[in-house]
Order: structure tokens, then sequence, then C-alpha cells
């Protein structure tokens, strides 16, 4: 059975051709069940009915055959999402006769629901002259097939093909990797050569083609430094990163090596090229860290820039008269500032995640993006669409309705942002007064530009991780010195709060990779640092270092759970401490935080409160373990609610406890920053508040729009509130009453 089943699904993920592939379905599975009669139907949400794709047995008559949600048994399969098992179909309470179908010969019917993610996309069935019950083995071969067909038919309409022939609208849907709406045409640039198209080829002359290499990795070397300096004036040192990293890739011994070598076997310089650079690649794409699987794709980028090389001695220069969205298929720094910024509306990319570098310079940029899109670039180029940001769709050809919708989002969008920005120096406070702290989370991402921000009481969290993560190697002590010097004179005098290295979970080092079958529940964060005091005592000697005559240095732990651990680091800030001071002068001790990351935390408030100066409370990694759920996983992303009820409490217990201890507390993980949040965060009690520069200027001005007494309001309500879900709509009918539904849009759903 399991190998029918896989030759099926085999067969019909081959086929183009979605109605052709449908066909084959029906006729395979009528073969592999021995049965007569096999249909597939696809719920059409807009009409609220199921309409027949293909069948094998039926015999009706005119092109259409449609049943309402609420008729039949295929009706009620669909509205139970169960499967239904009966050996005479028109016995059962629910049946009804279609004449057009012909299926008066029948009496079996097995119907099944194809689901995909919660969403019953359809229904299979299988039918039977033979008046019996289709076995448990039938049953449950039905039931794998249509999960398995779920998966086709969800990729397929993810790549925009609408299966009914109404005027449905098609959205194409990717992964929302940098925020924003853009309306444009596409602009699809096929002229480049794809290092996927070099074949095999010899060297005619070993040496020229050598020469052609050494010739394509200077220019490609000289192109990356004019790019770097290009998106220097516009960009921070983080999202910068990327052209150093393809610098010391090209630069590489091994890898120059390795393609000389291969030259010298007697290939041609492209193919040689291809073939090192895929070794390369998959070797990153094999690794189960997802940071470091990321990496393939920057060396894949690396092949084809110098491939570009290798082919034209000049960068390429497209005119662009009007704006455009641009689609890729890898979306890369060096593609990013080749167009104009002013010509770039949106970027499109088939392949990446949100994680990637190109994602973070989007971010950094302004510019929409949307990654992970699955179609045909050849069939959206030129084609005017809209590309929202926020939810990761994407709309080809838009309905005229559609279009003056987001052309309206569109406007309200720079209105806003225009208008939050002119407020910015001002103090964060509320309308009656109640001052709060607005700090800036830096360090980890582009959008985290030190010398960009203004109007922040200081840094709320810098984190250290990247200049760990981008090395072949841990970085000395003296680079380290340099790099938080630089932080912290960017805040002569304001305060800024360094964490220590919080690798593990999905950051791993290139050079130290830790193998774990749950990395978030494994080695991580102080767990490692704990583990390695040689590697714990540089970071922290090159902070104290670096805060010389400064006096604005805080260090906050990270993943701490146990009271064990906070003193053993404590240990080893006070030994890197007086080694410091022995021999540089002008070094006050640092104030000394740790993160509420781990639910443990909660109940170890009390004993920690008279070793620490201050709490800062990371809502990333506290919902993840509060609700057990990864917070990188796709898959479960509906179950990571930011504003689920137990957070909420875990916020006002955290708060409360924190208040009797006189310990200040900090937010610094994603929900400080978020409108919906901070102003929940505001209403429990906390004045401290950390977040990444893109939500300053709109967490500020939203703080001037509310009072004290309606945010406490808010909160109590909030916390009597079940569901997550209850608490967002308390919250947007707030937005909406204030007439704040800007800040809070998620989209066009
Ligand atoms: C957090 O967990 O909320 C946090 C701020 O840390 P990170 O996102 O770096 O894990
Ligand atoms: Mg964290």
């Amino acid at each position: 059975m399991l190998s029918q089943l896989r030759e099926i699904v085999e067969h019909v993920s081959k086929e183009d051709n979605v109605h052709v592939a449908l066909e084959i379905l029906v006729r395979q599975t009528c073969a592999a069940m021995h049965t007569e009669c096999c249909t597939i139907y696809l719920a059409n949400e807009q009409q609220q009915r199921l309409e027949l794709m293909a069948t094998q047995g039926l015999t009706f008559q005119g092109d259409t055959i449609h049943i309402n949600f609420n008729e039949g048994l295929v009706g009620l399969v669909k509205r139970t999402a169960e499967p239904i098992n009966i050996a005479q179909a028109a016995k059962h309470s629910a049946f009804k006769f279609f004449p057009q179908l012909g299926e008066d010969t029948y009496n079996a019917f097995l119907g099944t629901p194809i689901i995909h993610r919660k969403q019953v996309l359809g229904v299979l069935v299988i039918q039977q002259k033979q008046s019996r019950q289709f076995s448990e083995t039938e049953e449950s071969f039905l039931v794998t097939l249509a999960a398995q067909v779920a998966v086709l038919i969800a990729h397929a309409k993810s790549q925009g093909l609408s299966f009914f022939d109404d005027n449905q609208l098609t959205v194409i849907k990717g992964i929302a990797a940098s925020s924003g709406v853009a309306i444009g045409p596409m602009w699809w640039d096929n002229t480049q050569p794809e290092l996927s198209d070099v074949f095999p080829a010899s060297a005619l002359d070993i040496n020229r083609e050598q020469e052609l290499l050494s010739l394509a990795i200077d220019h490609a070397l000289a192109d990356f430094k004019r790019m770097r300096k290009k998106l220097d004036l516009e960009l921070n040192k983080d999202a910068l990163a990327i052209f150093d990293l393809f610098t010391h890739l090209l630069n590489d011994p091994m890898l120059r090596k390795d393609l000389k070598m291969q030259i010298a076997k007697g290939d041609r310089a492209d193919w040689a090229l291809r073939q090192v650079v895929e070794s390369y690649a998959n070797r990153f794409a094999k690794m189960s860290d997802i940071y470091l699987r990321e990496r393939a794709q920057d060396v894949r980028e690396l092949g084809q820039r110098l491939l570009f090389f290798l082919h034209n001695s000049e960068q390429p220069i497209h005119e662009f008269s009007d704006p455009i969205i641009l689609v890729v298929r890898e979306l890369t720094a060096s593609i990013l500032a080749s167009v104009p910024k002013d010509k770039l509306l949106a970027v499109v990319s088939l392949e990446g995640a949100a994680n990637s570098h190109a994602a973070i310079l989007s971010r950094a940029m302004g510019i929409p993006a949307v990654m992970g899109v699955s179609i045909n670039p050849e069939l959206l180029s030129g084609k005017l669409s809209i590309v929202d940001g926020y939810s990761g769709e994407i709309f080809p050809d838009p309905t005229t309705e559609l279009l003056t919708e987001y052309r309206e989002l569109v406007t309200e969008e720079s209105e806003l942002s225009h208008m939050v920005e002119q407020t910015l120096d001002l103090n964060a406070a509320t309308k009656d007064g109640q001052r709060i702290q607005v700090l800036l989370n830096a360090g980890l991402s582009a959008d985290t530009s030190i010398s960009l921000n203004k109007g922040v009481d200081g840094v709320g969290l810098y984190r250290t991780e990247i200049s760990f993560l981008l090395q072949q190697q841990f970085p000395s002590e003296e680079e380290q010195v340099q790099q938080y010097r630089a932080v912290l004179q960017a805040y002569p005098t304001k305060r800024v709060v360094m964490r220590t290295l919080d690798i593990g979970g999905d950051k791993a080092l290139p050079y130290l990779p830790i193998e774990e079958d749950n990395p978030f529940l494994g080695w991580r964060g102080i767990r490692f640092t704990l583990d390695h005091p040689d590697i714990f005592l540089i970071q922290l000697r090159a902070m104290l270092r670096a805060s010389q005559g400064l006096d604005n240095l805080s260090i906050l732990l990270p993943m701490v759970s146990s009271v064990q651990e906070l003193d053993g680091a404590i240990t080893l800030i006070n030994q890197a401490y007086d080694e410091v001071a022995q021999l540089q002068h002008d070094i006050v001790p640092p104030q000394i935080g740790v993160m509420i990351e781990v639910p443990s935390m909660l109940y170890l408030l009390p004993f920690m409160a008279e070793k620490v100066d201050f709490v800062s409370v990371g809502t990333n990694d506290l919902t993840q373990y509060l609700l057990a759920v990864d917070r990188n996983n796709a898959q479960v992303a509906d179950i990571y609610e930011t504003l689920h009820p137990s957070v909420l409490a875990a916020m006002k217990h955290i708060f409360q406890t924190c208040q009797s201890y006189q310990l200040p507390v900090c937010i610094c993980g994603e929900l400080a920053g978020d409108p919906i949040g901070a102003l929940l965060l505001v209403g429990l009690g906390y004045d401290t508040l950390s977040m990444n520069t893109s939500n300053v200027a709109k967490v500020k001005y939203l703080l001037r729009q509310t009072t004290m007494e309606e945010l406490q309001h808010l909160a109590s309500q909030a916390l009597l509130q079940p569901y997550g879900d209850a608490i967002y709509n308390q919250m947007r009918d707030y937005f909406e009453e204030k007439g704040l539904a800007g800040f809070i849009r998620a989209g066009k759903s």
C-alpha cells in the first residue's frame, strides 16, 4: 500500500497542469483501491460550495458541478472535517441525490476531507457498487492520500493558482520579511547568467582560464568595496557585514586553492566555479543551524557574482525610468545596492527567509519585502502588482477596488510615519505626564544602527552575538574592545546595557558547531559562557575596558535559569573587573542585570533581587518557554501568541515582584516595541521599554495620545480575558476609538 501511495503522489506532483494532475489522481486512486469511482471536490470558500474538479466513475453532464457546503454527504465531510464511511450512501440522512452526477449505481461511500493547516481544502471520495463498508486499511489509505494531496493543493494555491473559473482574487503568499506596502510594476531581470545554467566545459587554455578567474576575483572584490561604500551612508555596520563576509570568503586561501585546482584539472573557469561553489554551499545547506544554512545562499550569491565578472568586466547598469518592484531569485545585498533607492518600491524574492542578511538589509532600508515566494517570475514581470510586506501577500493584476484600497493604505502609511517622526525628539511620556524610558535594542540586526538613532533614552539591549557569528574564530579581546567602545561612546551620557554572548538555540557559531536535539532547551546563553570561562572572561574584560572613562556600562546576563548560574556569572564579572582595574584606571564597576526569559525566573526573583541591579524581560523567549512553542517554527506560529493571557499574567507577576523588591525592570523583547504590547505593558506599570529603532517613534507617539488611567484600565481588563484573541480585540477597539487604527495594521486580510 505504501509504495502505491508514494507512486500516486509522485505522479501527481510531477504534472505541471493541476487539472491534469487531479485527473491522474482519481484514475490512479481507483486502480490502487480497486474501486469503480473516485472524485475530488475542492472548496470554493468565496462561493461557499464544493466544486467537482476531477472524477472517474461519475457520468455527469454539463461542465460544472457545485455542491453547497450544507448539502449532501460531501458537504457533511467538509463541514465536520471527518471521514464518512458507509455501505449504503442513499440511506444516510444527509444524502442528497444529484441526478446530473449519475451516481445512483453506487452504494458504498467513503469521503475524506483534504485538510491543510486546519483548513478543509476539499473532499476526496471513493464509491463502489457493492454495498459494503470500506475496511479500516482502505480508510487510512484514503486519509493518508488526502493529507498528501492537501500539501500539493496548498502549494499550487501559494503559487497564485486559482482552481475556479470565477473572478477569484489571486493571492501569492510568501514570508513577510520587511513591512510596508507598495504598488507598482514587477521587474524581473532574466539577462543575468545563472550559475545553475553553467554546464561541463573543458579549458582550451588552462593558464588563460586561471587568469580570467583572477581577474573576476579582483573585479568582484572591487565591486564589493564600491557597493559597501555606496550603502555606507544609509546603513549601519551590521547590515554591511555581508560585503565583509563576501570579501572574507573571496580572500579565503582555501576557496581560491580549490578553484585553481579545479581549473588545473582541465575545467573551464565557469564550470570550475559552479562545482566548487556548489560543494561549499551544500556543506552549509546540510548544517542543522538556521543561521549557517542561510550562509549557503551567501556562498551561492558570491558564486553568482563571480560568474558575472567571468562573463562581463563591467557592473550591469539598468536605467529605471520609473520605480519598480524588483523580483529576484535570491535577494542579495549587492542586488539591493544595484537599484537606486528612489526607484525601488519593494522586493519579492523566490528564495530566502526572514532571517537572511538580505531581509535584514531591506528592513534597514525601509523597503517592503516578501520572500520565499513560489512563482514563475517570467509570468509576473511587467505586471502591475501590490506587495504587502505586513502579511507577505502579493496581488498581481489587482482589481480596481483592491488597488484603491491599497493606494489609500500607502498614503496613510506615509502620512503616519511622517507624523510620528515629527515628534521623535520629544520625551516619551503619556498625555498626563508619566515619563516612560524608551530604549533601543541594538546589535543583532540592521535596524539597530547606533548612529541613526535619535530620540531614545539609551540602549536597553545590545546583542553581542553578531561579531561572533560572522567570523571564522572567536573575536579577540582587542577587537571586542573596539566594537563595544564605539557603542558606549555613541551614548556618552546615557546607559548602555550590553548583553553577554547568547549563542546556541538558533545561533550557533560556525567554528563551534553544537549538535543537539533540542537546541532551544540546550547549551545556550549563560550555560555556554559559564562552561567556557575563558571566552566569557575575554568578553567581560573587553566590555569593562571599553567603558573606561565613560561610566555608562551595564552588563546583562541571558538565559539564566537558576541562582547558581547567576552566582557563577557574578564571580566571573568580579574577577574580570579586578583584572582590568589593576591595569586601567577610571573604570567603574558595571551595573549587573539578569534577563527573565526562562519561566523559573518568575519564582527566583526574590532570591535574585539583592544580587543584581536590574532585570530585563525577554518576552521573545519567555513566550516560547511559557507556551512550549518554538519561536522559529512556522508550523506552530499561530500558537506563539504574544498576547497570550499567561504571558500577560507573567508580566504582571514580574512587575509586582520587582516593585516589592524595588528592583528596576525593563522589557527588551519584541512586545515592548509592539504598539499594543507597549501600551499594555505601561498599563501594567512598566516604565522602561527597549525596542528596535523602527518602533521608537511610533511608540513614543502612541504614549502621548494616552493617559495612565486609560492604560491601567485596559491592562486590568486584559488580565481578565481567557483568550489572546479577546485581548487583541479589546486593544483593537481601543485603537479604533482613539483614531489610531493605522498603528496596528496587520496587512489586508
Ligand atoms: C528575548 O528573548 O526576548 C530577547 C530579547 O532576546 P533574544 O530575542 O535575543 O533571544
Ligand atoms: Mg532571548
